[in-house]
């Protein structure tokens, strides 16, 4: 029989909820049909689309008629930022910060390959942003702003709303990836300046395969897939109805479960980190514990390697990561580490404990229990780990 995972990685993919599951299998099913169609059988699955948009906007505070369905928060990202910079040719610059995801990261890179100027605003040894920098960055040549609204590694939240407000007041639009906080923090976009947001299902109990994009009323949006007129001819291909209908259902359950997310969830999660502090010699939280997401903790435990640790654990099926989903596998230390200028000795032994409401606390207490040995091993076999054990 399969042994039961700890996962403790949800910032990196979450689990199908049960309910989310039933309510798109049909659509995989009994109702194939392309909502696009003249004919009943089609039709009747556009009211479901629909039903899932206005699900979707309610989390958002948004209007339907201002979510897109898109494939991933990839997709949305590159949609937003591209779609920006297109619509007002004289204005050639994207400001962004140093911790985004590589979805706008690398983005950003090819943009000045061809030709874009692109600022990065930098970030304090607690990972937030310095808004100084973002200021002075601003300029009537910036076409968009896009910094995130929560860090995937650190779980740091980014004060969007003021600086959507900073970036209009010069013109310029601004778009926020929302991927890691959309169903764990409130949002109301009626009540802000935010011009675009992006968000995917699989980080919140839908499956992957499904992303979405908020573009606020009034805002100019050039499609990224060009083609049919699917999502108010915002967005051409096919809808993914069983992906619409999953992302609709888990925003739903994303709205009732907020409350025991920043409750039950934040208790583990500080239960965990204070629990690891304690018996564990030389670990520190990395990012700023007064503004973060409630899932998330990011520990370093100095002088060892955070590849070693992943291993140790996946020997009792603890599942965790040492970055963000998309630069593990690479030994490379995490760039938003780096950009927080963590000391050599922490920034290779950094751990990512991403918790969701599927988690327990007997399965934090027995991250506590099979966790702390595995520091002190490998501490006895490393020269430098030695010293932090304090026996050197
Ligand atoms: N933005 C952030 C902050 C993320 O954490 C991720 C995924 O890890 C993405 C964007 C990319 O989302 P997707 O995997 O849906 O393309």
């Amino acid at each position: 029989m399969r042994k039961e995972v700890v996962y403790v990685d949800n910032n990196a993919t979450t689990r199908v909820a049960p309910e989310v599951l039933e309510a798109m299998l049909p659509f995989l099913t009994d109702f194939y049909g392309n909502p696009s169609s003249i004919h009943t059988f089609g039709g009747q699955v556009r009211e479901h689309v629909q039903t899932a948009r206005e699900q979707l906007a309610s989390l958002l505070g948004a209007s339907p008629e201002e979510v897109i369905f898109t494939s991933c928060g990839t997709e949305s990202d590159n949609a937003a930022i591209l779609s920006a910079l297109e619509n007002d040719v004289r204005r050639r610059k994207v400001i962004t910060s140093r911790v985004e995801h590589p979805a706008v990261l690398s983005l950003c890179k090819v943009l000045q390959q061809r030709g874009y100027h692109v600022e990065f605003v930098p970030v304090n040894n607690r990972g937030q942003l310095c808004l100084d920098a973002l200021c002075k960055m601003l300029d009537d040549e910036t076409a968009i702003v896009s910094v995130m609204w929560a860090n995937n590694e650190t779980g740091n939240i980014y004060p969007v709303l003021e600086i959507a407000d900073i970036a209009h007041q010069h013109g310029a639009l601004f778009h926020t990836d929302a991927v890691q906080a959309v169903g764990k923090v409130p949002i109301n976009l009626a009540k802000s300046n935010i011009d675009f947001l992006s968000l995917s299902g699989h980080k919140l109990h839908a499956p992957k395969g499904i992303g979405g994009l908020y573009v606020r009323k009034g805002v100019r949006f050039n499609q990224f897939l060009i083609g049919g007129h699917q999502e108010y001819g915002l967005r051409a291909g096919t809808e993914n109805v069983p992906g619409i209908v999953a992302l609709g259902t888990a925003a739903g359950l994303a709205e009732q479960h907020m409350t025991d997310e920043r409750t039950r969830v934040a208790a583990m999660r500080d239960h965990l980190e204070h629990g690891l502090l304690k018996s564990c010699p030389n670990a520190r939280v990395n990012g700023s514990p007064r503004s973060r997401l409630p899932n998330t903790t990011n520990v370093s435990f100095e002088y060892i390697e955070g590849e070693s640790i992943l291993l140790l654990m996946n020997e009792f099926n603890i599942a965790a990561s040492s970055g963000s989903a998309c630069t593990s596998g690479s030994l490379e230390p995490s760039h938003v580490l780096r950009a927080m200028g963590l000391p050599y000795t922490a920034l290779h032994g950094s751990i990512r404990f991403s918790l969701s409401r599927y988690n327990t606390m007997d399965e934090v207490e027995l991250i506590l229990e099979k966790l702390p040995p595995i520091i002190t091993r490998l501490r006895e076999i490393s020269p430098y780990g030695r010293m932090a054990e304090g026996d050197a």
